[in-house]
């Protein structure tokens, strides 16, 4: 059955939260993309009034392309951390009764039907029926 965490359970989750490298990973490819591709097929011309830079020419940059890119990476990881949620997960819509532990899609209705409230499956957990027995 569901039941709902305790406040302490939710607080312990969040300080033992470490955040996801994958949207991260994510920034820091898009960045090395961003950067580079313009520079290889002289979009940026425009911009920088520079020629297309061939590949060789483009090691001298390297170092300062990865430490940019590593900046970003680094700060996507830092506000993960700090906001204690990960970038590119889907927000869980599932919502559980806590009494008769019916399951719906939210729809902004929190009642239901039994009289008890629907809460987000995030702040419940599953429990064995006969685990309070075994306990005893
Ligand atoms: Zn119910």
């Amino acid at each position: 059955m569901w039941v709902r965490k305790k406040m302490e359970e939710i607080k312990k989750e969040k300080e033992g939260f470490k955040p996801s490298l994958s949207a991260p990973t994510v920034v820091f490819i898009c960045t090395l993309i961003a950067i580079i591709v313009p520079k290889v097929t002289g979009i940026s011309r425009s911009i920088y009034n520079s020629k297309p830079v061939g590949l060789i020419d483009l090691l001298p940059m390297i170092p300062k392309i990865l430490a940019i890119a590593l900046g970003l990476f680094g700060l996507t990881y830092l506000v993960q951390f700090i906001r204690k949620k990960n970038f590119l997960v889907e927000k869980t819509t599932t919502v559980i009764c806590d009494e008769c532990n019916m399951k719906k899609t939210d729809n902004g209705i929190n009642t239901c039907e039994c009289g008890g409230s629907f809460v987000n499956i995030d702040k419940m957990k599953w429990v064995e029926e006969d685990s309070k027995k075994e306990n005893k």
